[in-house]
């Protein structure tokens, strides 16, 4: 591919539904968008850092410069020259870390190169399946706003909803949505929020192993594999790990560990669609459950992520909903909810283009690169 041009768009958009966690709220949705022009094709990218670093370390003003001045200037650098898809995906070498940012730039390199030759995502991944299991999130809240919340999602068509829980809002939370939905398959996560040195929050947590949870994710803290370990020992339900897998190293610590029985897979997060195929791959031969995850994108990311959702190890329900979940309206024609599910995209590249009128009318600033 011979790359002409490199856009970095940002965009402001705010949730239609605002999702507190444990660690805070996100209610505004800054979006870094990649567009690169190459001789034959243009490829969209999406950036998922939040506006704040309180998810992970990223956020969305951090991964805009981490694009503009070292990922963009790294792989325009040989100039306007024909080269693969990998020696224009090493260029990202360059930068330690910072995966949502290369996750923008390798999904707008990959949407451009599989435009060139008119494949699809799916194709290339070997995402068999023509949709996934939708799933919604539930903010942490009282008993009556998330038993609100998941009666708005179950009314939607939703038929998995992820509770989100700290101590002190989880296990009567949980008994009154299981009470009024007995057969919804309900999980919960943390984000981190528990600690087993106190006892009240292994007793929760002992608690909510009783309430046929699909999974209980990222009890404890990131970097804790080792409480992890101790507490996947001590309950039945599942033990799921978001956050703390953040490279294919982990992920063997993970394993080795035992810490975890599945991980929520974020290609967003991870570094990307390979990585995230890698992750799938290994938690597969290692026995682990694998569930896709979203980063409250637009359907330019979601798409995305809907095609890696595809692929067989997924086996528990992913949190992606539909856009009526997310934007009015979205920056691609909406994805919508068919019978509980989302289709897997066909088209060529990640299956979508942005509406051009709805990008631009949203757009805070751009800047053009161009390849000398
Ligand atoms: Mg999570």
């Amino acid at each position: 591919m011979r790359i002409r041009l490199v856009e970095v768009i940002r965009l402001d958009l705010v949730l239609l539904h605002s999702l507190r966690t444990s660690v805070g709220t996100h209610a505004r949705r800054p979006v870094v968008i990649v567009r690169i022009e190459t001789d034959a094709a243009t490829g969209w990218g999406e950036c998922s850092a939040l506006l704040e670093p309180n998810y992970t370390e990223e956020y969305a003003d951090g991964a805009e410069r981490i694009l503009q001045e070292f990922l963009v200037p790294s792989l325009l650098a040989a100039g306007a020259i024909e080269r693969t898809l990998d020696a224009c995906l090493a260029t990202m070498d360059c930068v330690r870390g910072n995966p949502m940012a290369k996750s923008a730039l390798e999904m707008a390199l990959l949407d451009a190169h599989l435009r060139e030759s008119n494949r699809s995502l799916a194709e290339m991944l070997g995402s068999s399946r023509r949709a996934i299991d939708a799933g919604a999130n539930v903010s942490l809240g009282s008993r009556d706003e998330v038993l609100q919340a998941t009666e708005l999602c179950v009314a939607a068509g939703y038929r998995r909803v992820k509770l989100k829980i700290a101590p002190g809002s989880d296990v009567a939370n949980v008994e009154a949505i299981r009470a009024t939905y007995p057969d919804l398959l309900l999980c919960v996560d943390a984000n981190g929020a528990y600690d087993l040195e106190r006892g009240d929050d292994l007793a929760a947590l002992h608690a909510l192993d009783r309430c046929g949870l699909t999974a209980i994710e990222q009890p404890l803290a990131p970097e804790d594999l080792l409480a992890h370990a101790r507490l996947s020992s001590l309950l039945e339900t599942p033990i799921m790990l978001d956050e703390s897998v953040a490279t294919l190293g982990t992920l063997d610590l993970v394993i080795a560990l035992s810490a975890a029985d599945g991980l929520c897979i974020k290609p967003a997060r991870v570094g990307g669609i390979r990585i995230a195929r890698a992750m799938h791959d290994r938690a597969v031969a290692a026995g682990l459950h694998c569930s896709i995850g979203g980063m409250l994108e637009t359907g330019i990311g979601r798409s995305a992520a809907v095609t890696v959702g595809a692929l067989p190890g997924f086996d528990l329900p992913g949190d992606l909903g539909g856009s009526a979940r997310y934007f009015s309206p979205d920056l691609t024609p909406a994805h919508e909810l068919i019978d509980g599910q989302l289709l897997v995209p066909t088209g060529a590249g990640i299956g979508v283009m942005p509406v051009e009128e709805t990008l631009r009318s949203a757009q805070t600033s751009s800047s053009v690169f161009p390849a000398l």
